[in-house]
């Protein structure tokens, strides 16, 4: 079981011919709602692929929260920690023009207001899983108590710094397993330039002499760089042809943490994900592009 403590949003994206300048109106030809936010996505990779999936999260007191836990009841995630908030849900509108560009607005709403005591609240569940999946979407506070109940428990962390917050203390996410960070990431939490292979290496050592054992950087079409007290690893990536990445970081860390999980390999596991997320950036959409596993389905389908 892999319990994910983290962030739902509701992607609300207009496909716009141009942004309106100020005051002005324009006419979007095009709208999609979509379910998102890394934490959701994650849960939802990982749970499409098998595992069972326990989902931490806050969601609002309007129509985007059923909508939210609706998804994730169809796509196999146990809902009985996502709780309602006297707040807005966390929602994303995203301006995306003709030329694939995207401006994104951020709204964290309810993901704000997830906190420890809601961690204490869900200790039982968590405590029967193999490892715990965070991102940084949720206030810094939660996901410092996340880390300090799963030493309690004696389970193992894996670390998403995204979007990345450079307030984030290595200090007090020591004892984490596992930091996936893609490469802007991996500066600005490192406080490290990452131009070249070297840099990455240089800036991974920052984290490992932190204390963090696994760090497992993203490289987009390049695969993901595994830098640990054994030395590196790089482990490419399939050359596909790329039509929507968003959401490829997310595709990847879901299917690390199931296969992980399921066989505590860790480079197997790094070259499982790497296909998962380059199968989903041939396809539109973030987890619309999640590939299901052998023998699983939406709920309710036929
Ligand atoms: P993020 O989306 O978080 O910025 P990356 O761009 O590093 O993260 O992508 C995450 C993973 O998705 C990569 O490690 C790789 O496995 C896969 N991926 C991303 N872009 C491509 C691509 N163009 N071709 C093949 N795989 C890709």
């Amino acid at each position: 079981d892999i319990a994910v403590v983290g962030s739902n949003m509701v992607d609300l994206i207009s496909y716009i011919d141009r942004m309106p300048t100020e005051g002005e109106t324009v006419e979007a030809p095009d709208f999609r709602l979509g379910c998102g936010g890394k934490g959701a996505n994650q849960a939802v990779a990982a749970s499409r692929l098998g595992s069972d999936v326990l989902m931490v999260t806050r969601v609002g007191n309007d129509m985007f929260a059923d909508n939210t836990i609706h998804n994730l009841e169809d796509n196999g995630i146990d809902t009985t920690y996502v709780m309602r908030t006297e707040a807005t849900s966390g929602v994303a509108p995203i301006f995306v023009d003709p030329q694939s560009r995207n401006s994104i607005i951020i709204v964290k709403g309810a993901n704000a207001k997830l906190c420890a005591d809601d961690i204490a609240a869900a200790r039982q569940a968590i405590a029967g899983c193999k490892l715990i999946i965070m991102q940084l979407e949720i206030p810094l506070e939660t996901v410092y108590a996340t880390v300090d109940l799963a030493g309690e428990l004696g389970i193992p962390v894996l670390l998403n710094p995204a979007p990345a917050d450079p307030r984030l203390s290595l200090d007090r996410v020591r004892g984490v397993e596992f930091i996936v960070p893609n490469e802007s990431e991996l500066s600005l939490i490192s406080g490290m330039p990452v131009d070249t292979r070297a840099d990455i290496v240089n800036a991974a050592h920052v984290l490992l002499d932190a204390g963090i054992p696994h760090v497992i950087v993203t490289l987009g079409a390049k695969g993901a760089l595994w830098v640990s007290a054994a030395g590196q690893r790089l482990i490419p990536a399939q050359t596909v042809e790329a039509v929507d990445t968003t959401g490829a970081g997310d595709a990847f860390i879901g299917c690390f943490s199931h296969m992980w999980t399921t066989t505590g390999d860790v480079e197997a596991s790094i070259r499982a994900a790497n296909q998962y997320a380059a199968e989903s950036v041939t396809r539109r959409g973030t987890q619309t592009s999640y590939a299901w596993g052998h023998g699983r389905e939406p709920r309710g389908a036929r």
